[in-house]
């Protein structure tokens, strides 16, 4: 990755480390499929610009789809909640205004596009078939399920299948996302790499 668009990743706000970012970016610049990225849970954009800097390198677009109010696990009271996030003057959370400002300061305005809405109810109306779908959305067993069902039919064949926050072992995180790897084990997908919690697969 280019030491530019690294350094700017590097310090996004978000929850991606450092090796499953650059697992992240070599797996989408690696990928021989033609078609867009699609990336599902953008939060404030940290992700994006990983994947977003392939996109640009290979001359595609990067949808990015969060609804932007946070998941279950990013509201009040929960594990992954950062206060300053919630727009007061709605009481809700609002990613949207970071993500912006991380994909102009990345120089990936062109090349990112976000869409702001529900993933399954964007799912409902995309034709397009996608040559990388990175599944990072809700982590409970509804959204993950739904966002699992959703999208991996939109994947070309041969094209590349990313989740994130798979975790074999109960104790280190939830299982919804590990549930959806294997899922997608079962669908025919192939196992090609694993870094951190990140599992990259290639669609059959
Ligand atoms: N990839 C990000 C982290 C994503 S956190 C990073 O690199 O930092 C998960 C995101 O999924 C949250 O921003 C939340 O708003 C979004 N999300 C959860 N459920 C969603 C849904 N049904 N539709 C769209 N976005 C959703
Ligand atoms: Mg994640």
């Amino acid at each position: 990755m280019d030491p530019v668009d690294r350094r700017l990743a590097e310090a996004a706000r978000g929850f991606m480390p450092v090796d499953e970012g650059l697992a992240l970016h070599a797996h989408a610049a690696a990928c021989g499929t033609d078609g867009p990225f699609l990336e599902i849970g953008s939060y404030c954009g940290k992700s994006a610009i990983y994947l977003g800097a392939a996109a640009r390198d290979s001359g595609r677009l990067l949808f990015a789809i969060d609804h932007h109010r946070g998941s279950e696990e990013n509201q009040a009271g929960w594990e992954w909640h950062e206060p300053d996030l919630v727009d007061p003057s709605v009481g809700k959370m609002d990613t949207l205004p970071v993500f912006r400002r991380t994909i102009h300061n990345a120089g990936l305005e062109s090349t990112v596009v976000a869409i702001v809405g529900d993933s399954p109810a964007v799912a409902r109306h995309w034709t397009t078939p996608l040559a990388l779908v990175f599944i990072d959305g809700g982590h409970g067993t509804a959204p993950a399920h739904l966002d699992f069902e959703a999208w991996t039919p939109k994947l070309i064949s041969g094209g590349t299948l990313l989740i994130h926050d798979v975790f074999p072992n109960p104790a280190d995180g939830g299982r919804p996302p590990y549930e959806i790897y294997l899922r997608a084990l079962d669908d025919g997908f192939v196992e090609t790499a694993a870094v951190g919690s990140l599992r990259v697969l290639v669609a059959p």
